[in-house]
């Protein structure tokens, strides 16, 4: 169907093995956290999944198509950075329509598509700011919408969370699950919170030392201390 499916999947960097033939199979419209210790890997296959790292070895198959030598935009994936990336001297909407500027769609079609991400992550009331007048939840919740304006099939997310204040992680998080609910897409997300982990996925995934240890349903899966 229409899974995201990880086939002996290999990344090298010159001696360094950082994935090591991992197999997995992201069922469509779960929450899916990879957590592991910092250099396990966790990164770089996210950002195999969204093309911004080659693959060594092995394939990623997403509605039954190998999409691991498309360019990013044309995998049905989007990323979302946990520095957010936001164009300084861009507008808040701008910001969101900055991908459908760069594929060629016209301005009414484009912000409306940004005016509707932006109803949908509550920030349309501060559409003409730039960046830099926004708080940190804000902000991410604009590199939210930029990320899901595309309409992709899976959201990568690479520690959304971490760069917010406690009590703000805990807000987004509720956020970010409404939204995976709402939109019903696959949302990989990237961390090395275990209790974060524990209130967000339908399947948390462990990672180590290069291959994945274990995977299973939240309540399911054992973690160490
Ligand atoms: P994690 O996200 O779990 O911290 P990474 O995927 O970032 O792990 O890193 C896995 C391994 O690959 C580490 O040993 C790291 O040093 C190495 N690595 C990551 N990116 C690069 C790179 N661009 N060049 C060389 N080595 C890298
Ligand atoms: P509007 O804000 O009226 O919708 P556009 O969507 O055409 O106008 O452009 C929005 C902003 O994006 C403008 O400030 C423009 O300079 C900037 N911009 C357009 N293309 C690029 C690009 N390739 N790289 C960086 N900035 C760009």
């Amino acid at each position: 169907g229409q899974d995201l499916e990880l086939v002996h999947l290999v990344k090298r960097y010159g001696d360094t093995v950082a994935v090591n033939d991992i197999n997995h199979v992201f069922l469509n419209g779960s929450y899916v956290c990879l957590l592991g210790p910092s250099g396990c890997g966790k990164s770089s296959t996210l950002r195999m999944i969204a093309g911004h790292e080659s693959v060594s070895e092995g394939s990623i198959v997403l509605d039954g198509s190998d999409i691991s030598a498309l360019p990013p935009a044309q995998r049905g994936t989007a990323m979302m950075f946990q520095n957010y990336a936001l164009f300084p001297h861009l507008s808040v909407r701008d910001n969101v329509a900055f991908s459908l500027h760069m594929k060629g769609v016209d301005k009414p079609t484009r912000h409306k598509a940004a005016n509707e991400l932006l109803e949908l992550v509550d920030m349309s009331h501060l559409a003409d700011r730039l960046p830099a007048q926004l708080s940190g939840g804000q902000q991410q919740r604009v590199a939210l919408a930029r990320a899901l304006v595309t309409k992709p099939r899976v959201l990568l997310l690479d520690e959304p969370l971490s760069a917010l204040d406690p009590f703000l992680r805990i807000r987004m998080r509720a956020e970010l699950k409404r939204l995976q609910r709402e939109l019903g897409i696959t949302f990989i997300h990237v961390t090395h919170g275990q209790d974060e982990a524990l209130a967000l996925a339908d399947e948390i995934v462990v990672m180590n030392n290069a291959v994945i240890e274990q995977a299973g349903p939240a309540r399911d899966v054992w973690m160490a201390p």
